[in-house]
């Protein structure tokens, strides 16, 4: 857990310029070209401000990890404007794309991701290597006492529980400080309680450090923990609730077809 008493000894990041982490203007996906082409995004915007917990949900081929992939910069619009942290990604050539999403956005998958031969205290610190970037022993500390590994930091994930390897995943998504951290079905491969915790951890994450944390999910249960939670159709919003529980959710999604 993030212990507020410990956010006092280490700089915590600050935020991005101008209140918003995330901005989306305008933003269209197409795939393919032609009468084959598939409309994934219809003119998305969305700011989220610093610190804020969002879910993304919607029915199967509405557009969620394609919104996600253009908004972390994983993959660029057709037409539109990202910006992460003040920064314009849309336009970056692919090697850009590249160093931008190391250096500034956190990425939490499904599936951990994390290298087996290498250290959980190796693993969160590795964004930071990659980038030639030399950690900082106090925030290193920080992350891995935060995130309740300190007698793991230098056993290999194989020795790790799936909760405790999802913790090292979100301890590396932070080690950059970035503009926002991107979570794809984090607890898609947990039992509830240990996904319950991953949530609180994320959460904690939002409101101590001032990360903004933006989650696609299925699960209406997972999704209740966001502050707000925004549902997509056909590519297009379809409105949000916030502060809901997870039968609001449900009763919403419902409403907007098969899911
Ligand atoms: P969701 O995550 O909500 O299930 P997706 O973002 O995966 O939705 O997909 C949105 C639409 O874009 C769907 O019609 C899907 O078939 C299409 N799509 C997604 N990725 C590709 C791709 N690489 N090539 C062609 N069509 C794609």
């Amino acid at each position: 857990m993030i212990r507020a008493s410990r956010a006092t000894q280490v700089a915590v990041p600050s935020s991005p310029p101008a209140g918003e982490a995330l901005r989306l203007d305008g933003v269209v996906k197409k795939y393919g070209a032609g009468a084959t082409a598939t409309v994934a995004l219809r003119g998305i915007d969305l700011v989220l401000v610093p610190g804020s917990f969002t879910a993304i949900m919607g029915p199967s081929g509405s557009g969620k990890s394609t919104l996600l992939h253009v908004a972390a910069g994983l993959d660029s619009p057709t037409s539109g404007s990202v910006r992460l942290g003040g920064t314009e990604i849309a336009g970056l050539r692919s090697a850009q794309r590249t160093r931008f999403r190391r250096d500034h956005v956190g990425f939490v998958f499904q599936a951990y991701n994390l290298l087996p031969a290498l250290s959980v205290e190796q693993n969160i610190a590795l964004p930071l290597m990659l980038g030639q970037r030399a950690p900082d022993p106090a925030w290193l500390d920080f992350l891995i006492s935060s995130v309740g590994l300190v007698d793991q930091r230098h056993r290999l994930p194989s020795d790790l529980s799936g909760g405790q390897q999802q913790r090292v995943a979100i301890a590396r998504a932070l080690v950059t400080r970035p503009h926002v951290v991107f979570a794809d079905e984090p607890t898609g491969a947990l039992d509830s309680r240990t996904g319950r915790q991953v949530l609180d951890l994320l959460a904690h994450t939002t409101r101590e450090l001032d990360q903004t944390v933006v989650m696609v999910t299925h699960d209406p249960v997972v999704a209740a923990h966001a502050e707000r939670v925004i549902f997509l159709a056909d590519g297009a919003f379809a409105g949000h609730l916030d502060g809901a529980t997870p039968t609001q959710i449900t009763q919403y999604l419902s409403g907007l077809g098969e899911w």
